[in-house]
């Protein structure tokens, strides 16, 4: 297959139903994003996996659904509203708006991300290799200025700025804040965790490459509270056990890489910090953060609100402020990595070509088509199979065309079993279950139908 284009992932998500842009008919909203019929399957299938792995393989675990709007001292007390910020700088000639750090990295082939560089630092640093503009090649940059992230909006009626409040910048903030309340209603025992998805949102400068960078956007974030001294090996893990995760979901070991950040670009309470990127069509970009937050979060929220935010150990007596481990990974930066990583274009025997998503079976929106061979004849019996399976699965039933064409339709969207329902249907009580990668039929009794799909899209 010629190399994936962001392009061509854009079109085959609109043409099938997985993603729209929104607000389409006004001519949309820019970097704005709808998922279809299709891609609203596929992110369910997504979370409802992580949380698999990581709320209901744990022990220990739980989940917490926060409100988007907090009280806006949760975000004077964690920095955002301080220093939640890109470094912007304009191109003096053309007068376009660049991020710095952006500058840095595209400019080193991310050899150096410029994260946690001062602003000093990112200006020299674009002077001395005469890093040009993206957009008309001078090198003429005005100082650099910070745009904080966090958007904002008012409660209430009136627009004084006593109402004043954000739009969550992460969904993480929403954990520590409960801290306590999960810890003591749960009676929970160090080491836990506490996991939440939810949508989160940041003012970001230069959004683009579709869903990798918007807006609005989903997180699925994990906040580990274990003992201080025992962070480093749970650091370890967590890079360990994401990385499973990713490969689980069927992402090509090959696409991924770690990358750990170097001592001068950790923010200054972390102890350690490493990346899982992918590679998009548009190079290797991340996809997931794991971090060592030390007892920063937990600490800073205790002296702002005045509320103890320690751990009381029931074995030894001992008091204590944990520390937290964070594995943040964002949905639809997986999503985007499972449909570039999942999309291939096959050329048959006769020459023809087949597109295909090799999504595997539990992250597929449709486990099953139900496909009558002739309309006429297979129509009643297909949806009487239809309706049974629908109770266990998410299942589609197609008549229309001939059945090489509906097959095709299935492959492209990742549909992995399609059913055929024919004369030795009615006849005998048997099915031919297709399988989407192999091509290969089987037949199967329709008693046994419900048995064969579940033990093949098991994760
Ligand atoms: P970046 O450096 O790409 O701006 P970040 O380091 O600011 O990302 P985090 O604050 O660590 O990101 O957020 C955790 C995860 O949330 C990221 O790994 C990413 O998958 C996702 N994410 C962050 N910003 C966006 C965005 N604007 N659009 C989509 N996903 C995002």
């Amino acid at each position: 297959m010629e190399k994936l284009t962001m392009e061509k992932i854009v079109n085959i998500c609109k043409q099938y139903g997985f993603i729209f842009q929104g607000s389409e008919i006004y001519d949309g909203l820019a970097n704005t994003w709808d998922y279809g019929p299709l891609g609203s399957r596929l992110k369910n299938n997504i979370k409802d996996l992580w949380r698999k792995r990581f709320v209901a393989e744990r022990e220990n675990s739980y989940e917490l659904d926060a409100a988007i709007l907090m009280n806006p001292e949760v975000w004077v007390a964690s920095g955002h509203v301080a220093s939640f910020a890109d470094p912007l700088i304009d191109c003096k000639d053309c007068k376009t708006r660049h991020r710095a750090d952006k500058l840095v990295e595209e400019f080193t082939n991310g050899a150096e991300t410029g994260d946690g560089w001062d602003n000093e630092k990112l200006e020299n640093y674009i002077k001395d290799n005469k890093i040009p503009c993206p957009k008309c090649g001078s090198n003429n940059f005005t100082t650099i200025r910070k745009f904080n992230l966090l958007f904002e909006t008012h409660m209430g009626v009136t627009e004084d700025s006593k109402s004043k409040v954000y739009l969550r910048g992460e969904t993480a903030q929403g954990i520590f804040v409960n801290f306590l309340n999960v810890q003591r209603s749960m009676r929970a025992k160090i080491p836990f965790g506490i996991a939440q998805i939810g949508k989160a949102f940041r003012n970001e400068i230069t959004p683009g490459n579709f869903i990798f960078r918007t807006r609005e956007f989903e997180q699925m974030e994990y906040e580990f509270f274990c003992k201080p001294g025992t962070d480093m090996e749970w650091f370890k893990f967590y890079e360990e056990y994401c990385m499973k995760f990713l490969t689980d979901l069927g992402i090509n070991k090959d696409n991924l890489r770690l990358r750990k950040h170097k001592p001068e670009e950790l923010v200054f309470y972390s102890k350690g910090t490493t990346d899982i990127e992918y590679n998009y069509p548009n190079g290797f970009g991340e996809l997931w953060g794991i971090a060592d937050r030390t007892d920063y979060d937990l600490t800073v929220h205790s002296n702002h609100s005045g509320k103890e935010l320690k751990y009381l150990d029931p074995d030894t007596n001992e008091k204590y402020t944990p520390y937290v481990i964070e594995p943040s990974v964002g949905c639809d930066r997986l999503l985007l990595a499972i449909l570039c990583d999942s999309y291939d274009e096959e050329i048959l025997e006769d020459g023809t070509t087949r597109e295909v998503m090799h999504f595997i079976p539990a992250l597929a929106p449709y486990k099953v088509a139900v496909l009558p061979l002739m309309k006429k004849y297979h129509q009643e019996k297909a949806m009487d199979i239809y309706h049974k399976l629908s109770k266990s699965f998410m299942c589609t039933y197609d008549e229309a065309g001939n059945i090489g064409k509906r097959y095709r339709r299935q492959d492209v969207i990742g549909t992995p079993f399609c059913i055929t329902i024919d004369e030795e249907t009615l006849n005998n009580g048997t099915v031919t279950v297709r399988d989407r990668d192999t091509m290969k039929q089987k037949t199967i009794k329709i008693d046994n139908l419900e048995e064969y799909i579940s033990d093949r899209i098991k994760f």
